[in-house]
């Protein structure tokens, strides 16, 4: 059986691309040295594909920052303020990703979201009026003939028309319906192209079909690919799809014209339901994804071969892929050198699924599997009993009562005792936590970890850093103070490091956005807390200053999301362990002496399942219960503060409310504070702290901005509910522009104030 692979990861296995991108950022090398570095992981990951036997291997692939913003680009999907810089090709680019403030102008970056349920983010193209969509570039076609000259046959991948239209925001009058014709036209031009260098498939990527679609939807994606499809040439076209099954779609999806369409075994729930239900096409090849592209346990054969008879009995055509793209998953387990065999054997990141997908491929030719040694080992792995269980946090879990889910008294007596305990002036001004990781910071945690300074430096260091930076809060005059995060080098490996049942890696990273990679680590039992994580960090800062310090923690669901979770064992039942582990900390940071804690839940939204009819029963009845438990045993004049990325949450407004916090700050800067509008009409109780300036771009924001944005904040919420930060944490910035726009936050909610009292 032939196998392939949707795409591989891009940032190298030693994150090569991101720290030559990041020197090229600073102007210490040139985009001649950025190029090449890129050529060179590019040429490897091929080869490391093709010596594993993977008949159908990717390219264009690859990119610099993100691979929506790659089809924009190469569309002209180009907003004219980026243009109008007058910079280079991969410059505009940037300058798209990253926000541009230079001789030439001060752009903000394009807006970024969750890329569907991943912790991957994209750039979100922007189309304006002016926009005219046309090939505008040659990126499919370079990478496509750089492999050839390797003698590697690749499948060109494009993010697809479908889910590229219905992606991008419009700014302008016009909507996706009126630029289907140009865009058909490109993706011919595009494929034709790649038809003439050689290619034999070219695969395109249409996750937005695993989403709920209606008539309107369905029917622009049946205009888009019959235009698309018609005469088209020898080139085969493979449809891509992942995260999910294509339920309302799957009869439209098989009637047209493809020549192969990927289907995702692995997310997609019904995808062999619907498959036995509908048939599939026998003229038709089916990708069959069923090696995890998102998780790191090894996959278990018998099941896939299982499935893989099932189909094969069908008389289907099948190759054998992976589930989506390698990128979310690390790179080699070979870099592991810490982590024991025998908790090794279970796990297979990026390069080890390679060898799973080429000895199924074999397996599933063979007429037994007996005998066979890869087969045997596997069988081991499933058939013994894996070392995980903890009788005591099954036996809490089990006590914990229905009571234990409320905080009482209501929000609303408890924002009044609030109120009187900290006497903060309103718009008061606070951080979301974390501040520069300079390079002395990553420094002092890598020499320790190394054993080269012993712990009493170590600690003594992180101190300095907390006490210079609480003298520096308290100069610049914010409100409510931060002790930094010096001691973190992630918001949930740290925990993660500190909780029974988890293990960690040295290695496994994994692309976040642009440049920016996250090391989750891995769920493999039952979770407790050995021992206090934070307070000692919290204490310290709190004892340097009258004013409140946020003990700052990480919640039970980001905690979850941003892990490799079990597989053996539900989300709801591992998201509930963690919650009572970070229940326990947050009495001991209460019973210390902390009077706000922070607890963080960055990635809340990204787990929302993409179907809305599964959003309550799957995931927010046990999410937000899991939150409240982690609070519900704090004093009323406690005040307890979340945090959240990405206010794409208008629709689950309620639910968040319901998360029952004091205050919630999140980002909306890039979103140009839409949301603002929804918390309006839902009458959102809780206190909110939209972030007033972008903290992923390097750009200071003027007091005049910020001052306008909680402008806007003031038309919709009402001044006691509004507190002005900047919209996450500050750790992948540098010092200086962090300074800078603090202080002009502060000055900003100092005028606010002014303008409130008029
Ligand atoms: N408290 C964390 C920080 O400031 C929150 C990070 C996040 O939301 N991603 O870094
Ligand atoms: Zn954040």
């Amino acid at each position: 059986m032939k196998t392939a692979v949707t795409g591989f990861p891009r940032i190298g296995e030693k994150r090569e691309l991101k720290f030559a991108s990041e020197k090229y950022f600073k102007k210490e090398i040139s985009a001649d040295e950025l190029e090449s570095t890129a050529a060179e992981l590019r040429i490897r990951h091929l080869k490391l594909q093709k010596s594993a036997g993977i008949d159908f291997i990717p390219s264009n692939d690859f990119s610099f920052y993100d691979g929506v913003l790659d089809a924009a680009a190469l569309l002209d999907i180009i907003p004219e303020r980026y243009k109008k810089l007058g910079l280079s090709d991969l410059d505009t680019y940037f300058a798209m990703a990253r926000g541009y403030q230079g001789e030439k102008g001060d752009v903000r970056a394009l807006a970024m979201k969750k890329w569907f349920n991943t912790n991957y983010h994209y750039i979100v193209p922007e189309i304006e009026d002016g926009t005219k969509i046309a090939l505008n570039g040659t990126k499919p076609f370079d990478e496509y003939k750089e492999a050839a000259g390797e003698g590697i046959e690749t499948v060109p991948v494009l993010t697809g028309p479908f889910t590229l239209l219905t992606l991008c925001r419009y700014t302008g009058s016009t909507g996706r319906k009126d630029y289907l014709e140009q865009t058909v036209k490109a993706y011919k031009e595009i494929i034709s192209g790649l038809g003439k260098l050689g290619a034999k498939w070219v695969r395109i990527n249409e996750p937005s079909l695993v989403k709920d679609l209606d008539e309107d939807n369905i029917k622009f994606f049946d205009d888009i690919y019959t235009a698309l499809l018609a005469d088209k040439g020898d080139v085969k076209i493979l449809l891509q799809t992942f995260f999910g099954d294509v339920r309302d779609i799957y009869s439209e999806v098989t009637k047209l014209e493809f020549d192969g369409i990927g289907l995702d075994f692995i997310e997609g729930r019904k995808t062999a339901e619907l498959i036995e239900k509908n048939g599939f096409p026998k003229d038709k090849v089916l990708f069959a994804g069923l090696v995890n592209g998102k998780n790191i346990w090894r996959n278990d054969y018998s099941k896939t071969l299982g499935i893989l008879d099932d189909l094969k009995k069908k008389g289907l055509n099948i190759v054998l892929s992976t589930s989506c793209s390698l990128q979310h998953v690390p790179y080699s387990l070979s870099f592991e050198a810490k982590l024991p065999d025998d908790k090794k054997k279970y796990f297979a990141y990026a390069q080890e699924k390679l060898s799973e997908l080429n000895e199924l491929g074999k397996l599933a030719d063979s007429a037994s599997c007996e005998g066979d040694e890869a087969f045997r080992k596997n069988r081991e792995l499933f058939e013994t009993e894996r070392d995980c269980r903890d009788e005591s946090v099954q036996k809490r879990l089990g006590e914990v009562k229905e009571s234990d889910y409320t905080r009482l008294p209501d929000r609303q007596t408890r924002q009044k005792l609030q109120k009187d305990r900290f006497g903060l002036p309103l718009f008061p001004t606070t951080t979301i936590g974390s501040f520069p990781q300079t390079a002395d910071v990553k420094k002092n945690r890598s020499l320790f970890r190394k054993g080269e300074i012993t712990k009493e430096q170590y600690v003594a260091f992180n101190k300095e850093k907390i006490e210079r930076v609480i003298r520096w809060q308290e100069s610049v005059g914010l409100d409510v103070l931060v002790h930094g995060e010096y001691e973190r080098n992630d918001m949930v490996e740290y925990f993660g490091e500190s909780l029974e049942g988890y293990l960690f890696t040295e290695n496994a990273w994994v692309q976040s956005y642009g440049t920016r990679c996250v090391k989750p680590p891995v769920i493999w039992g039952d979770v407790s807390r050995k021992k206090p994580i934070t307070v000692e960090w919290s204490v310290y800062a709190q004892s340097l200053t009258d004013k409140p310090v946020k003990g700052m923690l990480t919640g039970p669901v980001t905690i979850l999301n941003w892990s490799f979770p079990r597989e053996d064992i539900s989300i709801s039942e591992s998201i509930s362990q963690i919650a009572l582990a970070i229940r326990d900390e947050v009495l001991d940071l209460e019973k210390n002496g902390i009077s706000i804690i922070q607890i963080d839940e960055a990635a809340l939204r990204e787990k929302l399942p993409l179907r809305r009819s599964d959003w309550y029963s799957e995931y927010l009845d046990f999410a937000i219960p899991a939150f409240r438990l982690v609070h519900s045993g704090v004093k009323p004049e406690t005040q307890i503060h979340t945090h959240m990325c990405y206010s794409e949450f208008t629709d689950i407004i309620p639910a968040i409310d319901n998360m029952d916090a004091d205050v919630i700050t999140f980002e909306a800067s890039r979103s140009d504070l839409q949301i603002l509008d929804s918390l309006k009409e839902c009458n959102f109780e809780t206190e909110v702290g939209p972030g007033v300036y972008d903290i992923h771009s390097p750009r200071v924001p003027s007091v005049d901005e910020i001052v306008s944005a909680v402008r806007k904040m003031r038309e919709k919420i009402s001044d006691e509910k509004i507190w002005i930060n900047p919209d996450c944490g500050l750790k992948t910035r540098g010092e200086e522009e962090t300074i800078k726009s603090i202080e002009n936050l502060v000055k900003a909610a100092e005028e606010i104030r002014k303008e409130a009292a008029r």
